[in-house]
């Protein structure tokens, strides 16, 4: 019995989210692959919602996915909302149909209905603890006689259903990446499919919806490799084509060890958002940690426009090898694609990011916490806002400062706050003194204010005007003239490291240049 020859020429791919909690980056990664893949071959990418367990569903799950997915332009063209031939795309909107298949493999002698009592399972589980020997079920209900069953059934004792694995030899399973896996048989200890609720497990849901929505290809992460001899023998009892499977490899830590925790670096993926990484960039950077174009399609600059992954994306390029997160190149990745934009877009998109990603409740906060440096940046954004927006020629000017060096977007507000505060505050920390004390910085200061004023009333100022006024001045003191500069940059834009000093000048114009040197004198002297 196969359905599947129907539909042999259409990729259909499907991403089968469970929703337990935030998107976080590697679960974007494989929707992200999911997609690639269905575009790729004019297929379809479907999105099924795995919600059978009752105990890690949050509220809302679904709809964060859903968001998470449209915020990184991953479309799909079936499931909830959009609908589709092979609906409903929410398992437990399925419910009905799952017993059907289950008793069909009791009938088939491939599993067998299992009365035990949770107190038994209980127990059993605290004595295999005790005894120091791995858990799991002592298939007690596998002997009962299918007549019995039906009897205890019909008398109304609860039960599950489970799968009859064989005792003994080996089930292969085959994966596009990895080869041909074994499993030894007796380690996989007879699953449970159907629950006394009715609803069915993980495997059962999978393996039957797989079929029924005719998905051609599974790509998930490598966790669930320890559940594929489970699902092989189902395929096998049902007599189903299997899809073609793809577990992917494992995104580590920045320091290669362990698999991307929480603790270093895996944050929710609107959070990156949110600190102002392009939606672009991370699936640019994403897709990167678990494959490759063909060297002949490689960019030099590892930039991808998503049209250009789609382009090169292929199972067969996918890594066998597990990938590091490397924070490093994320960051180049992302300056990249905000260098690739002009001007205009970079205003458009920082104003995209401050009042879509920074400003806006996503779903998915009210799930689980917020890290603490969200709400700075949220607090930032609403102060710099209206005024970025109050003269967008300006802001555009401004950006134009720190466009060859921005990372993310985040570091926006802190890096052109001189430009927008009318009042710069100072710490000792902002001033790099050398040889010289507070008092000498502020003559100096005040003599260059001088040596400006003058530049000033006789023309317009530019850039190299600016400049070699400073030179000038510096020798005159005799002073270094990197000293000088320091002393310039803390004074007009309150720190030791910002965006190249001249420009911030023409931009600022002479009056508030002047103010902002006035109240640094004042600082280093009070
Ligand atoms: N529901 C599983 C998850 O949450 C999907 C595993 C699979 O793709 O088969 O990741």
């Amino acid at each position: 019995m196969s359905t599947t020859s129907q539909h042999k020429n259409e990729v259909r791919v499907r991403a089968a989210p469970s929703p337990t909690g935030r998107v976080h980056v590697g679960t974007l990664r494989t929707f992200l692959y999911d997609y690639l893949l269905a575009k790729k071959y004019n297929g379809s990418n479907i999105l099924r919602v795995e919600d059978t367990d009752e105990k890690r569903k949050v509220v809302r799950g679904t709809e964060a996915i859903i968001e998470v997915m449209k915020l990184f332009g991953i479309d799909y063209d079936e499931g909830p909302h959009v609908g589709g031939d092979y609906g409903p795309y929410i398992q437990t909107e399925r419910k009905s149909l799952y017993n059907k298949y289950a008793e069909e493999l009791v009938s088939k002698g491939h599993a067998y209905h299992c009365f035990c009592a949770e107190e038994r399972l209980q127990k059993l589980r605290d004595s295999q603890i005790e005894a120091k020997k791995p858990p799991g079920y002592d298939r007690k209900c596998r002997s009962i006689s299918p007549e019995d069953a039906a009897e205890m059934k019909k008398a109304g004792k609860p039960y599950v259903i489970r799968l009859k694995v064989p005792l003994e030899g080996t089930t292969v399973f085959h994966d596009e990446v990895l080869g041909d896996v074994k499993f030894k048989n007796s380690n996989v200890i007879d699953p449970i499919l159907l629950k006394s609720d009715g609803l069915p497990t993980y495997h059962l849901a999978v393996v039957v919806d797989d079929f029924l929505m005719k998905i051609t290809h599974v790509l998930r992460g490598l966790e669930w490799l320890p559940s594929a001899p489970i699902h092989k023998l189902l395929y096998e009892y049902f007599e189903w084509d299997m899809p073609k499977f793809v577990h992917l490899s494992l995104i580590l830590n920045p320091d290669g060890k362990g698999k991307l925790s929480k603790r270093k670096g895996a944050l929710p993926a609107v959070s990156y958002l949110r600190k102002g990484y392009l939606p672009e960039a991370m699936n640019n950077y994403f897709a990167l940690i678990g494959w490759a174009p063909r060297p002949n399609e490689a960019n030099e600059d590892d930039v991808y426009t998503m049209a250009e992954l789609i382009e090169r994306f292929d199972i067969d390029r996918l890594h066998k090898q597990p990938g590091r997160f490397d924070p490093k190149k994320f960051d180049a990745i992302s300056g990249k694609h905000i260098r690739r934009l002009d001007s205009k877009e970079l205003v458009e998109k920082v104003l995209y990011w401050a009042k879509n990603y920074v400003l806006t409740e996503f779903i998915t906060d009210g799930i689980d916490e917020m890290p603490e440096w969200e709400g700075d940046i949220k607090n930032k954004v609403k102060r710099y806002l209206p005024l970025w927006e109050a003269d967008l020629d300006f802001f555009e000017k401004a950006l134009s400062l720190v466009h060859e060096r921005l990372i993310y977007f985040s570091e926006i507000p802190e890096l052109l706050a001189y430009l927008y505060n009318k009042t710069l505050v100072w710490t000792d920390n902002d001033w790099k003194l050398q040889d010289h004390s507070k008092a000498e910085v502020a003559s100096a200061l005040g003599g260059m204010l001088e040596v400006f004023g003058q530049l000033y009333i006789t023309e317009k100022v530019s850039h190299e005007k600016w400049e070699s006024a400073i030179r000038g001045y510096a020798d005159k003191i005799g002073w270094k003239h990197g000293e000088v500069f320091m002393a310039l940059r803390s004074a007009v834009t309150g720190k030791l490291q910002s965006p190249p000093l001249f420009e911030s000048f023409e931009i600022l114009g002479w009056e508030k240049t002047k103010k902002h040197i006035e109240d640094a004198i004042r600082w280093l002297r009070s």
